[in-house]
């Protein structure tokens, strides 16, 4: 089981900036009920939106009627919420992972190109920082010296563009993160998956804890993609070393060897021993 990043403080921080939590109590959980209840009622969306947000429908029954629509997987319904995040401290190399998400998300990014670092801060992995005092010397060296020749190099007049080029992956940047739900459910079910490489795994449970802090409805559908899916189709887990749930490989058995049993004594028999007991 890789070891859960959450048990270091890796300097990484990701805050919730836009709705807050009265945003989200009063508008959110309605403006989904509404996308949900238009598919199958006769109201004008206005009139639905109304009754759900002034309590006229029960945000229970609201609340349940999400939550079936979503496990169903009718994922448009939760793209008319968006949240909007700070994300500080990070590496490049785990921005340069969060941007590959493309649908449903917006980012802005520091860029290294206009800002001049005085002193860039950098991310040392754990596994680094508890190596052998030696190797730890080296790769703190190594970057040290990487963030002193940029600053030579703007020094001498070559531009912050250029000079970035000696920039390592351990470098750390800040992001805003715009996410509609939807994404944002996609985006955790990978990326809380223990598969996941453990900055942008700590980053998700970070970006969860915001969530459930104005919303523990809406927080816990923010989980490794397992726990909707009730079983793990990552490759790299077929020796079930997560234990989360079981993979689909043993799923997929223990269901052949079950259905093999409810039909024992009903199958016909096989082509060949049907011969055999034809021939005289
Ligand atoms: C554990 C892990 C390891 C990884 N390793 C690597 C690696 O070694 N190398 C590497 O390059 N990347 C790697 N990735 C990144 C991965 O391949 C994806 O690029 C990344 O996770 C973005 O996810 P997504 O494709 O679901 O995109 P999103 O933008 O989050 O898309 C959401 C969903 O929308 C749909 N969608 C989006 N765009 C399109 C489209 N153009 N056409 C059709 N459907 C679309 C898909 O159903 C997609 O799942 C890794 C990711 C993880 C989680």
């Amino acid at each position: 089981m890789p070891r859960n990043p959450g048990r270091h403080d890796l300097g990484l921080r990701a805050s919730l900036l836009f709705p807050d939590r009265e945003i989200v109590e009063r508008y959110y959980v309605p403006l989904v009920y509404t996308a949900c209840r238009t598919c199958y009622s006769e109201l004008e969306p206005d009139e639905i939106f109304r009754r759900a947000v002034d309590g006229r429908v029960d945000p229970d029954r609201q609340r349940e009627l999400i939550g079936r629509v979503i496990e169903s997987g009718h994922g448009s319904t939760i793209e008319h919420i968006v949240f909007t995040f700070g994300i500080s401290g990070v590496s490049r190399t785990l921005s340069h992972q969060l941007v590959r998400h493309r649908a449903g998300v917006a980012f802005d990014q520091q860029s290294q190109r206009y800002v001049k670092y005085k002193g860039a801060s950098t991310m040392e992995p754990g596994s680094i920082a508890e190596a052998e005092p030696a190797l730890r010397e080296r790769y703190e060296g190594q970057i040290a010296g990487a963030l002193d020749l940029y600053g030579d190099l703007l020094a001498a007049g070559i531009p912050g563009e250029d000079a970035r080029f000696v920039f390592p992956n351990a470098t750390r940047t800040n992001l805003v993160m715009t996410a509609n739900f939807r994404a944002l459910i996609h985006m955790s079910g990978l990326r809380l998956c223990t598969m996941a490489q453990w900055e942008i795994r700590r980053l998700f449970q970070l970006i969860r804890h915001e969530i459930f802090a104005v919303s523990p409805f809406l927080g816990s559908f923010l989980a490794p993609k397992c726990v909707p899916l009730g079983y793990c189709d990552e490759a790299g887990n077929r020796d079930g070393h997560c234990p989360i749930r079981p993979h689909k490989d043993a799923v997929l058995a223990a269901w052949a060897e079950r259905a093999k049993g409810s039909r024992a004594g009903r199958e016909l028999p096989a082509p060949e021993a049907a011969d055999a007991e034809a021939t005289p």
